[in-house]
């Protein structure tokens, strides 16, 4: 899965020599914050789908825990790009990771310590395999999400990700594709590594940011196609039936892109098929991609040659 080249502290180098000591920070306190986009094959060529959000998000998710990135937004973009042009790919996943790097082994940084910055642009196709066409079998995880009052959701780090894998592993056991865990007031708040929409009557929703969510960038955009296609979009509240009773149900996210979900707890949701709204969605939101969808928010940007 590795590419021959990677960007690592302001260079671009061959993907075996990027490698930290064992005494690295992030190691010990899951003190990472990473980011997770997509360059898509475009008919003008390969383009970076919402860079500048996924970058913007990253310097939030550094900022909650006060690690300097010693770099701007730009150069970071621009990092990005220059990756995806060193590998010469035409379409790809990309995780630029920031952390805490080899400085001492106390939970409090020392002050100067090292912050490293690398990022990896990998070949993924569909997150969840075929389930983006045919809809996934997933479960409501017996683990909770962290309440707001103990580790940021809006942050992504790397330390959330022992939720994701408790949940991600307890679907697994138990022979489903992914799990959907309610949040700490026991409502509704997100999948392992997607968010969570719900089709009730042709409207479409989805709970709130304050449930303990990362504020997903395909779910805005998901959010923002619907409005487009004139399908009301409501962010509320939601119990667990909301998604037995639902029309459809469907997962988002940068690896997920628009994911049918088929049952929920081996009960089908509607009528066990990808419902209209999903589809209609789907066709919208890859349509960005083959053009058939005009890119009329500037979410797409090329990698140019430059
Ligand atoms: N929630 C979690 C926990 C995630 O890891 C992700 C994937 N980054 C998402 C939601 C979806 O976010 P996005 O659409 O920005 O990729």
């Amino acid at each position: 899965m590795t590419t021959p080249f990677l960007w690592h502290n302001g260079h671009i180098k061959p993907w075996t020599e990027a490698t930290v000591h064992v005494s690295t920070h992030a190691l010990h306190y899951g003190s990472s914050v990473f980011e997770g986009e997509r360059v898509y094959a475009t008919p003008q060529g390969p383009a970076y789908f919402r860079l500048a959000d996924h970058t913007r998000r990253l310097f939030e998710s550094a900022r909650v825990y006060e690690i300097e990135i010693g770099y701007t937004e730009d150069q970071i973009n621009a990092a990005c790009m220059e990756v995806i042009r060193a590998n010469r790919m035409g379409s790809a996943y990309v995780r630029p990771i920031v952390f805490r790097g080899a400085g001492g082994l106390g939970v409090l940084p020392k002050d100067g310590a090292p912050v490293d910055v690398a990022i990896m642009a990998l070949e993924w196709g569909a997150y969840l395999g075929d389930a983006r066409e045919n809809g996934a079998d997933v479960c409501v995880s017996s683990w909770q999400r962290p309440a707001p009052n103990t580790v940021p959701s809006w942050a992504k780090a790397g330390g959330n990700y022992l939720s994701s894998q408790l949940i991600g592993l307890e679907a697994r056991r138990g022979g489903y594709a992914e799990g959907i865990a309610l949040g700490h007031n026991g409502l509704l708040s997100e999948g392992a590594g997607e968010n969570v929409f719900v089709v009730k009557n042709g409207k479409l929703l989805t709970p709130p940011t304050s449930a303990g969510i990362l504020a997903g960038i395909t779910r805005d955009t998901v959010m923002t196609l619907a409005e487009d296609l004139g399908i009301k979009v409501e962010e509320r509240d939601l119990p667990r039936e909301a998604l037995y009773t639902a029309d459809e149900v469907f997962m988002t996210g940068t690896a997920a892109e628009i994911t049918p979900v088929r049952s929920v707890d081996r009960k089908p949701v509607g009528t066990g098929k990808p419902g209209q709204v999903t589809r209609a969605l789907q066709k919208a939101f890859f349509g960005l991609f083959d053009g058939s969808t005009e890119d009329r928010w500037g979410w797409l940007t090329p990698v140019s040659d430059a």
